[in-house]
């Protein structure tokens, strides 16, 4: 056999030994801001990398986020990214004969609980600014309300007059009635 046939034999047993199986691609342990993961071991003798790819669905493209270059590290922990975010991975697995994509993950990140407390804290804050607003207000109008209402009673008190002679009248107190000196009597 030629030198050229054996490396055409030996190009064909490469690459038919070298099946790169797309490996299945997990999500795992959500959290507000990171997420693991977990795919197939690569099947290619000549395995060179694989890389994982991240897209945010509201903005799409893939942008590459890691490198791995060794075959039985098979997961790989996203972090730092946004909460309540929907995220797409996918992992190419790359080998000295071409590449191959795993299956497209799709991960929703959860609400971030520090941010929820700062909003609820917030809201904490304007409820009780309100509330102090209003109480500051109620109590502004019922000390007009009485001001006005006493100083309306001021005002009627000298204004009563004898209907007799048109003189000062004053209250006696003890039997709480209006007497007039002029006419010394009792209205
Ligand atoms: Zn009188």
């Amino acid at each position: 056999m030629s030198a050229v046939g054996i490396v055409v034999i030996g190009l064909i047993l490469i690459s038919t030994i070298n099946v790169q199986a797309a490996g299945k691609l997990q999500a795992k342990e959500v959290t507000y801001n990171s997420v693991v993961l977990l795919w197939d071991e690569s099947t290619a003798i000549t395995f060179t990398q694989y890389e994982v790819y991240q897209s945010e669905s509201k903005i799409g493209g893939w942008s590459l986020v890691k490198i791995i270059d060794s075959k039985s590290t098979t997961t790989y922990n996203v972090s730092y990214i946004k909460s309540e975010t929907e995220y797409i991975f996918k992992i190419r697995y790359v080998d000295a004969l071409g590449s191959e994509e795993s299956n497209t993950v799709t991960v929703t990140t959860l609400k971030d609980p520090l941010k929820g407390s700062i909003e609820q804290a917030v809201w904490y804050g304007y409820a009780i600014c309100i509330g102090g607003i209003a109480i500051i207000v109620i109590v502004v109008v019922v000390i007009v309300w009485l001001s006005v209402k006493k100083r309306k009673a001021k005002v009627q008190t000298p204004s009563q007059v004898c209907p007799t002679c048109g003189g000062a009248i004053r209250f006696v107190q003890e039997h709480q009635r209006w007497y007039c000196d002029k006419c010394q009597k009792y209205l």
